[in-house]
């Protein structure tokens, strides 16, 4: 027997199918030099409202992610039975080790959520998260919104994302909300940078609709990109009819759709050292175009190493951590496909 066949021992009080609001827990049991038996609890809320759509949001899928885990609290918060049509279910923090650590990757186990699907019940706390998402909560439900944003080490144009998949029909129903969720930049993705270990995959492989954001980074939180996206995501919730009015301030704004390879289309470091960018997010670029300069500080006679862009094409994300090693990308880019409107 397949370990991801056999059954999650993440345990909740939550019942999905029940009316109503409920704030509880998933429970993922631990056993650590502190305790031997213990749970990490990982805060969920489900709002629902008789039929509609089932649709799940998450934040903290990678900790140093921070305005999508804001606004799933916010949502957690204010969203009453009556605002919701269907069931709406929240995970502000997902990977919560990770979460209370402010860290992309889980200090209980150094894994990345992100490339843990389809998870493993009798894994580390986070390939039991991963098992736990894919074998109960993804067969629930028909949308996925999975908001991340470029965590400590990169910075975002705000972004929602939609990844090629096999299934042309989930796709067209992926791209069809972009231009509702009215984000600066459409990014569609060739591939997927974490392959079938992703959450993008465990979607695919369940049939599900999934969107994602890449939100602002830094490890910081970014004000107005934040209240962007939040708005965008409450008319997306509005479009699928999972909330029963409109509740978002703003129309969607002007977004530039942009096509990139999940990993080709990224500029990587050549060397180890401190990245001097001599390029900005947005900033149209072209090949063989100066992206940066590596400095190198054990060897301050030698001429810094000029890293140069390798296709044409826009800036979407850029690295902001200085000390840069060899293999890590600097800049991502891709191809502006068209504008809307
Ligand atoms: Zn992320």
């Amino acid at each position: 027997m397949q370990h991801t066949s056999m059954p999650s021992r993440v345990w909740t009080e939550a019942c999905f199918d029940r009316d109503g609001k409920q704030a509880t827990y998933l429970s993922v049991p631990v056993s650590t030099n502190e305790t031997g038996y213990a749970y990490l609890p990982i805060p969920i809320t489900i709002i629902k409202n008789g039929d509609g759509p089932n649709v799940l949001l998450i934040g903290g899928n990678h900790g140093d992610e921070f305005e999508g885990q804001i606004i799933l609290l916010k949502m957690s918060r204010c969203l009453t039975v009556a605002d919701v049509t269907g069931t709406l279910i929240i995970i502000p923090g997902l990977n919560a080790p990770a979460v209370e650590s402010g860290t992309r990757v889980s200090p209980l186990d150094n894994a990345n959520l992100n490339r843990t699907f389809p998870g493993d019940p009798r894994g580390s706390a986070t390939r039991m998260i991963a098992h736990y998402v894919e074998s109960e909560l993804l067969p629930r439900v028909k949308y996925v919104f999975d908001l991340h944003s470029g965590g400590r080490a990169m910075e975002y144009i705000p972004s929602a994302v939609v990844c090629d998949g096999d299934d042309p029909d989930l796709h067209r129903r992926s791209l069809a909300l972009l231009n509702t969720f009215g984000l600066p930049v459409s990014l569609i993705v060739e591939g997927s940078t974490g392959g079938d270990s992703s959450m993008v995959a465990a979607c695919q492989r369940k049939g599900v609709v999934r969107v994602s954001t890449e939100i602002a980074g830094r490890g910081a939180v970014a004000k107005a990109q934040m209240d962007q996206a939040e708005q965008g995501l409450l008319r997306v919730l509005r479009q699928i009819g999972s909330l029963s009015r409109d509740m978002a301030a703003e129309p969607p704004g002007p977004t530039r759709y942009i096509r990139r390879h999940a990993l080709k289309d990224f500029v990587y470091s050549t060397g180890t050292g401190i990245f001097e960018p001599h390029a900005e997010l947005g900033d149209t670029v072209s090949p063989d175009q100066l992206a940066g300069r590596l400095h190198f500080t054990d060897d301050p006679w030698r001429e810094p190493l000029e890293i140069r862009f390798k296709k044409p094409g826009t800036v979407i994300f850029k690295r902001v951590l200085a000390r840069t090693h060899f293999g890590e990308s600097v800049f991502g880019t891709g191809d502006v496909v068209k504008t809307h409107p």
